[in-house]
């Protein structure tokens, strides 16, 4: 007797189709499974065998034979458990074959015969659905995630005897229980109103939320770097429709679905400690490999506090997804690449005691400094587009009154209006902001008038620009136009953005 399953192995966040074929024959009493698999697929023998008899099936004393195909992908993980436990069950005629023809399956399974969460259930499903499947059974635990796929009819299944019942028409699949939990109330969010003064640094902000330009801030501590960082949620714009699908799937690979927060078009925002490990920030592990820190940081922000502080070879790898907007993992197995194409926020100390460029409190000697700042890669320094110092403030500024701080609700109408001219801009084009035009595009996109080319020119040879200095005020320049309501980039334009590099002189090459 013979049965075949439909499932499917993820490559990045995406699946290749892959089927599972049952074969029940006579002979000698063996169980082989074959088809390029890890070694947690091949100990699925020994997890299915026993849940199917913990559920009350017995298998024929018969050969059987369980292949994974295409041969060419390969597999690994526990996700294609039910698959097997299933096309067997079919294959030894305790589901009708033609019932599970049209049925994708994902799933783990205990050895008590219970059905169990996996992790990229959602892109295997969106995908499934792509490939005009009608049903997809998963794990029950997996319900709130399949869900968020439209156009596909979801089973969800508890153990593998209702699975079973299901298939068989015998048993209608367990409704979801009505959730009462609603997105949480945002109203302790930090807002950029509780920022006494640094008008500077709420601008940088401002202007590297509505252009998604990576956004570096030096200044002591205590200064309101770090809270900066934390108030730019409240003002970064919402994601469309392809960019929240497009974390989802990350997301779901990462085993982070919040299904509280899965609908929320807020930008994620990332801020692993300093000690965290290349592997957790650039993504791995065995089996199924899990994305890091900047793949989740996808469509969002990715801070980095005490940026002198991080292992370099974690900075290191940063290089590839500001480059690309993504990271590719080799791995015995292949290569895999997850989107991560994100906004990088840094902030650091100006120098180890923190007090520099006032020398007069700055107590570090000149190769101190040098140390210091050699931490830093010189290729990410590169890509950073605005570089803000933030000054502690005076006294003035700590006791003027609050209430005339603007509040974060002010500054995201004009980053979403901003967010919107790049939008309409862009249509058709592979990116959507001003920090990704690519130069090739520059001219295209940023045409400048007689004056500001002259600006541009005299620019050019006071900071000493390097070519990507100079497009890297541009593309500022076109944000800061888009923010303010400019049709084409102006001479004022121009001035605000180059104010955000002339720093960088001050510490690199001093
Ligand atoms: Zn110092």
């Amino acid at each position: 007797m013979y049965s075949v399953t439909k499932t499917a192995a993820l490559a990045g966040i995406g699946t290749v189709p892959v089927r599972v074929e049952a074969d029940v024959s006579d002979g000698l009493p063996v169980f082989e499974m074959v088809g390029f698999l890890g070694s947690e697929v091949r100990e699925a023998r020994e997890r299915v065998k026993t849940a199917i008899r913990n559920s009350g099936f017995t298998l024929p004393v018969k050969r059987i034979t369980i292949n994974l195909y295409p041969a060419d992908v390969r597999k690994s993980g526990t996700a294609y458990d039910l698959a097997v436990a299933l096309s067997l069950l079919s294959a030894c005629g305790f589901v009708a074959k033609e019932d599970l023809e049209d049925v994708f399956v994902a799933g783990e399974v205990g050895l008590d015969g219970s059905v169990l969460p996996v992790r990229g259930i959602l892109p295997m499903v969106l995908d499934a659905a792509g490939e005009k499947i009608k049903k997809c059974m998963v794990p029950y635990d997996n319900l709130a995630e399949a869900q968020l796929s439209k156009g596909i009819k979801i089973l969800p299944v508890k153990s593998l005897k209702q699975a079973v019942a299901i298939l068989n028409g015998e048993e209608e699949p367990p409704e979801e229980e009505e959730s009462n939990d609603e997105e949480e109330p945002q109203e302790n969010e930090p807002d950029f109103k509780d920022i006494c003064g640094q008008k500077v640094l709420k601008r940088a902000c401002e202007v590297a939320a509505a252009g998604m330009h990576n956004l570096l801030m030096i200044g002591s501590a205590g200064a309101g770097k770090s809270m900066a960082a934390k108030c730019l949620p409240s003002i970064l714009p919402p994601m469309t429709k392809e960019e929240r699908i497009e974390l989802l799937r990350i997301e779901s690979v990462a085993g982070e679905v919040d299904r509280k927060k899965a609908l929320s078009m807020q930008r994620p925002v990332r801020s692993p400690h300093h000690t965290i490990t290349p592997q957790g920030m650039a993504g791995g592990g065995n089996g199924v490999i899990r994305p890091g820190e900047i793949s989740l940081a996808h469509n969002g922000v990715l801070f980095l506090d005490e940026f002198t502080e991080y292992m370099p070879s974690a900075l290191e790898l940063l290089r590839q997804p500001l480059e690309e907007g993504k990271i590719t993992l080799v791995r015995v197995s292949g290569s895999y690449s997850y989107p991560s194409d994100f906004m990088l926020v840094c902030a650091m100390n100006p120098c180890q005691c923190g007090e520099f460029p006032d020398r007069n409190r700055c107590r570090c000697t000149k190769s101190q400094l040098d140390r210091y700042i050699g931490k830093l890669s010189k290729p990410i320094l590169d890509r950073i587009d605005l570089c803000v110092e933030v000054s502690r403030m005076d006294f003035r500024e700590l006791t003027g009154r609050k209430k005339r701080e603007e509040g974060s609700k002010a500054i995201r109408r004009r980053v979403i209006a901003a967010q919107k001219k790049q939008l309409k801009r862009f249509q058709g084009e592979e990116f959507r902001f001003n920090s990704r035009i690519p130069s090739e595009k520059i001219e295209h996109y940023i045409p400048l008038g007689d004056k500001e080319m002259a600006l541009m020119e005299n620019l050019f040879r006071e900071l000493e620009l390097s070519a990507r200095g100079y497009f890297k005020i541009l593309k500022v320049a076109r944000t800061i136009a888009d923010l303010n309501g400019h049709e084409g980039v102006e001479i004022a334009d121009l001035s605000e953005a180059a104010c955000y590099r002339s720093l960088d002189k001050q510490y690199w090459e001093r």
